[in-house]
């Protein structure tokens, strides 16, 4: 259960879509004022109209491309502006694309849109974040992982790295900030059904259903809710990691369909 919080400030980055969107709409149901990133400001913007409805409170928008530094550094800078204070960052914005064997693959393009949004902007993110958590005495840094960053498989090379890479940052994080008054946990889901097959297979609705044919996969605010719950512990409790799987999933690629 999530326990309530008051004035304390959530800045989420990929927050236009799934994962994201589902933990913006929960983190503000439990107090938090939230800041919303990413690249589609006109679904931020219906976002922020869905949390408004929910909540009554006006959520902070602005585009944020994770991969660029010096947007990093407007974003942080805007909502440290906007709300004088920053409690959580959800680095949450990344994606896969392709499934292609190491050798069949022709574009690097895929390569550095995973390994710069997925690993080079959660650190760009978090390196810009952190110091302000420290001034303000209280944070969190949650990572969107994955079970791709604890068992790689066939196809996944990269994007497996990438998720790999970010469960040794979160664990590297946990002892860098050891004695501070910030919070590091990764979240590592399974498969969870959102737009990330139809990014992953570039736009094909038809081979993104396939991935979740006859089985329940999880939804986006399964996750939410385990996001949500880790940021509303006491202060004295760390989550370090949180794995979850659709009780259909048993490992990547190891799935029960009917
Ligand atoms: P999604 O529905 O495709 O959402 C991805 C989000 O990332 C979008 O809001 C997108 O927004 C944002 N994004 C992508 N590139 C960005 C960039 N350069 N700068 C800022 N934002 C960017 O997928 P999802 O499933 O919610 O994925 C969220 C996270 O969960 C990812 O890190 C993913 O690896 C992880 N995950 C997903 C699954 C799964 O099965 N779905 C499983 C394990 C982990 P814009 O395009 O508007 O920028």
């Amino acid at each position: 259960m999530a326990l309530k919080v008051q004035g304390q400030v959530a800045m989420i980055t990929g927050a236009s879509s799934g994962i994201g969107r589902a933990s913006a709409l929960q983190l503000a149901e439990a107090g938090f004022q939230v800041a919303l990133g990413a690249r589609s400001v006109d679904k931020l913007e219906a976002i922020a109209a869905e949390i408004k409805e929910a909540t009554g409170q006006e959520a902070f928008v602005m585009r944020l491309d994770v991969r660029h530094a010096e947007e990093v550094k407007a974003f942080v800078a805007a909502v440290k502006e906007h709300f004088g204070r920053i409690d959580l960052l959800l680095n949450n914005a990344g994606l896969a694309k392709g499934v292609l064997p190491v050798v069949e693959e022709n574009d690097t393009e895929n390569w550095d849109a995973m390994l710069d949004t997925n690993v080079r902007g959660l650190l760009l993110m978090t390196r810009e974040a952190v110091p302000h958590m420290i001034e303000g005495g209280n944070g969190h840094v949650i990572n969107l992982g994955s079970i791709a960053g604890r068992e790689a498989y066939a196809g996944g090379a990269v994007y497996c790295a990438s998720k790999f890479a970010v469960r040794a940052i979160t664990d590297a994080l946990r002892q860098e900030l050891l004695g501070k008054p910030v919070r590091v946990t990764t979240v590592d889901p399974g498969m969870v059904e959102t737009e990330f097959s139809v990014t992953r297979y570039h736009g094909d609705q038809e081979k993104a259903n396939a991935v979740y044919a006859g089985m329940t996969p999880l939804t986006a605010e399964d996750i939410a809710d385990c996001v949500t719950w880790a940021a509303t512990r006491p202060k004295h409790v760390n989550i370090d990691a949180i794995i979850v799987k659709p009780l259909d999933q048993a490992g990547a690629g190891k799935v029960a369909r009917r």
